[in-house]
């Protein structure tokens, strides 16, 4: 007989790779998948989400789902936001659909989640839950094996794949059942590096707002979105300049034809972007900005380049005076 296989969702978190294990020990084969919707960190994520897996068993996929994201979910969710520019209900909605969508395509049987009833009051009670699972059409589908005996059977379990009995009823806040499993199955730097879900910050959401008050966003903005400084010029130019040597380099690698960017010749001094359709007004003030980021003398001439073409400008006396652009320091 072929053996039953789950699609889990997967967060690199203790819960999900818990879950998961619920599962595998039961004898289910599990694919987890993480899906990217171009908002969460990924710094040093896949390296700890396959040690996860491995630790557990299940083999790793990344769905990446930024255009679709940002088609459906985004800009218009149904729910709304939450309390920074994170569409949480409307985001977990899509999750499941794409979770649905893999497990017809992979020939899986069912869906697993790590999710544990009442642990975020907002978007793991009972009824956003549920909502969810009537959103994505997934009611029944989805087995929540850290919570599953507080909850109704589900499909899995009706049809016996999976033994309820050897399930958890976790409720609530505390991870001490958690750690017990950790300590139970001997698993190893379970704590997931990086943060979450920029879209959660609220320096991030100043971005995003500000951003779609004067253009549309694409996927391509993304990574313009995740780096440096953001200004507003009063002509309605973006600004961006590096604050470091690693946002430097992340800005210095971005390729988007809306931005120009520009380097200061001759003196160390941040990376920065400007967009492209800048007015000479932005653009002469952008220069006395970025060189105000920079080791200048009060008065000092220096040449800026972008796209061929070099520049002079003076700094600002002090960063005071960048304040009023300022979308986020
Ligand atoms: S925190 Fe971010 S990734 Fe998580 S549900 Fe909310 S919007 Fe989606």
């Amino acid at each position: 007989m072929e053996k039953i296989k789950a699609i889990a969702l997967f967060s690199g978190g203790l819960d999900s790779t818990l879950a998961m294990k619920l599962i595998i020990d039961q004898g289910i084969d599990v694919l987890a998948i993480n899906i990217n919707t171009g908002f969460g960190s990924t710094k040093d994520r896949l390296e700890h989400m396959q040690s996860m897996c491995n630790q557990v068993g299940a083999e790793l996929k990344i769905i990446d789902i930024e255009s679709e994201f940002l088609q459906d979910v985004l800009f218009d969710p149904k729910h709304g936001y939450g309390k920074n520019f994170n569409p949480c209900i409307d985001c977990h909605a899509k999750m499941f659909t794409v979770a649905k969508r893999v497990m017809e395509s992979e020939g899986a049987s069912f869906l697993i989640s790590g999710e544990v009833l009442g642990q975020r009051p907002m978007s793991q009670n009972r009824d956003a839950m549920q909502m969810v699972l009537d959103e994505s059409n997934c009611d029944g589908l989805l087995l929540r094996p850290l919570s599953a005996k507080a909850l109704a059977p589900t499909i899995a379990e009706i049809n016996g794949w999976v033994d309820r009995d050897r399930l958890e009823e976790i409720v609530g806040r505390s991870r001490d059942r958690q750690l017990e499993l950790v300590k139970e199955i001997g698993l190893e730097n379970f704590e997931s590096p990086g943060g979450g879900c920029l879209l959660t910050d609220e320096n991030f959401a100043k971005k995003m707002f500000d951003f779609i008050k004067y253009d549309v966003f694409e996927v391509r903005d993304i990574p313009v979105m995740k780096y440096g400084r953001h200004l507003r010029l009063p002509d309605g130019a973006k600004l961006v300049v590096g604050r470091n040597k690693d946002e430097n380099a992340h800005l210095q690698n971005i390729v988007n034809d809306k931005y120009c960017h520009i380097k200061i010749v001759a003196l160390p001094g941040p990376h920065s972007l400007l967009s492209k359709n800048a007015t000479k007004a932005d653009k002469e003030l952008a220069a006395k900005i970025i060189l105000t980021y920079c080791k200048t003398k009060e008065g000092e001439v220096c040449t800026l380049a972008s796209e061929n073409e070099e520049f002079k400008a003076t700094p600002f006396r002090s960063r005071d005076e960048i304040k009023p652009y300022a979308v986020m320091q």
